[in-house]
């Protein structure tokens, strides 16, 4: 493993960092060997969320109670929950307690969006707030995970003298999000900056053929995901890059890159090919949705990232569009317990402000729908759909 130091602090932090969001919560003994295995191999940040469903309870478990000393224990206050002030103390209070710590090492605010949304808190007080956890050595370094645009980003940097960041950064995104003028504008003042989503949500990990065969071209032979990964660790400004790593390939993979990649290796060859798999991804994608779900629940049961996963799909060339438009179909209208088509939408709003991608969600599922929601297949899947739920025999 390769280390990285904070420059705020000297903490040495791995350069592979583990994003706990997506771990397999219902099968606690693989999860409890992904973690053996990541610290075993030298991975010492670790990330989790109040907003993550079962997530720090699990980590408790396998995690805090066996590791506490050797790790950097992150978590994050819940922003979309906070009406009032109170709210600082009663999350952050909840979070230690399902942690069982009395301390978290790198605490953030969770996805601010805009300047003005921070500002919000600000007045709240959650500074102040702040100050006093560190003073009492309840939150050992205070920032926040950021979803907006780069402007936006800039000026919450320069708000505040921050611990750290943490933004979303891949070779699709250099100029979304904070982009690589906010990744550098954050390092200029000194400011370690965690990198999240460095293969969009696993979209990067597996692309349509067309960037497979640029890749294969390459010399080594890499996977897509560590052609990813890679590219993100090239950047010196970075300190750490977060990956969710649920299956033990995912992390040996991960690891081995860990292990081997220096900020500034990779050579103008490598990054020709990068810039020519991205502009073919880019061409083939309808749109940026990671599938993080923070967007549902939605009222009238759309299954907003599954759409998105089939609406993407409908632009890669190595994937049958009939195939799969019935696969949509299959998935969403007869083996799900409940519909989740796209046309089921009503463009109530609710989802409008939970993307941390910017995604206008009603308006982009609308369009999805015009794509995917075939009436013959649906009079099918109509048909089909007690049968293959077992309600008549
Ligand atoms: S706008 Fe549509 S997709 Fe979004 S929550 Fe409302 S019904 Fe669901
Ligand atoms: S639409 Fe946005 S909020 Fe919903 S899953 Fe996709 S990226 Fe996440």
């Amino acid at each position: 493993m390769i280390y990285r130091t904070n420059p705020k602090n000297g903490d040495r932090i791995s350069q592979l960092a583990f994003g706990c969001m997506r771990l397999p919560k219902k099968d606690v003994e693989k999860c409890r060997r992904l973690i053996d295995t990541a610290i075993e191999n030298g991975v010492n940040y670790f990330d989790t969320a109040w907003f993550y469903p079962g997530n720090e309870v699990l980590l408790s478990d396998i995690l805090v109670g066996p590791y506490r000393d050797r790790i950097n224990l992150t978590s994050k206050l819940p922003m979309l929950m906070v009406k009032r002030a109170e709210d600082f103390d009663k999350y952050f209070n909840s979070t230690l307690q399902r942690l069982g710590t009395d301390r978290i090492d790198y605490y953030l605010l969770h996805m601010l969006t805009s300047f003005d949304y921070f500002e919000r808190f600000r007045q709240m007080g959650v500074l102040e707030w702040a100050e006093k956890q560190k003073a009492v050595g309840r939150i050992r370094n205070f920032g926040f995970s950021f979803h907006g645009n780069t402007g936006s980003f800039q000026k919450i940097i320069d708000a505040y003298d921050w611990d750290f960041c943490m933004i979303q950064y891949n070779y699709l995104d250099t100029d979304r999000q904070a982009g690589t003028a906010g990744l550098k504008h954050a390092a200029a003042k000194g400011m370690p900056v965690m990198i999240m989503e460095p293969l969009r949500g696993g979209k990067l990990a597996v692309v349509p053929k067309e960037a497979q065969d640029v890749f294969e071209a390459a010399v080594p032979l890499r996977t897509p995901a560590e052609w990813g990964i890679r590219w993100v660790m090239n950047h010196p400004e970075v300190l750490t890059v977060l990956s969710g790593m649920n299956e033990p390939d995912q992390l040996t993979g991960n690891l081995k890159t860990a292990s081997e990649m220096e900020a500034g290796a990779m050579t103008e060859a490598e990054l020709a090919a990068i810039a020519q798999a991205k502009e073919i991804i880019l061409s083939k994608t309808k749109v940026p949705c990671t599938g993080c779900e923070y967007c549902l629940p939605c009222p009238k049961n759309v299954a907003i990232p599954t759409v998105f996963r089939f609406w993407n799909g409908t632009g890669l060339a190595d994937t049958s569009r009939h195939y799969n438009d019935f696969q949509y179909t299959l998935d969403l209208g007869i083996l799900s317990p409940t519909k989740g088509y796209a046309s089921q939408c009503v463009s109530c709003g609710a989802c409008k402000t939970k993307c941390p991608q910017q995604i206008d969600i009603p308006a982009e599922i609308k369009k999805a729908s015009k794509d995917l929601d075939h009436a013959w297949m649906k009079a099918a899947a109509k048909i089909a759909r007690p049968f293959m739920q077992g309600k008549r025999r």
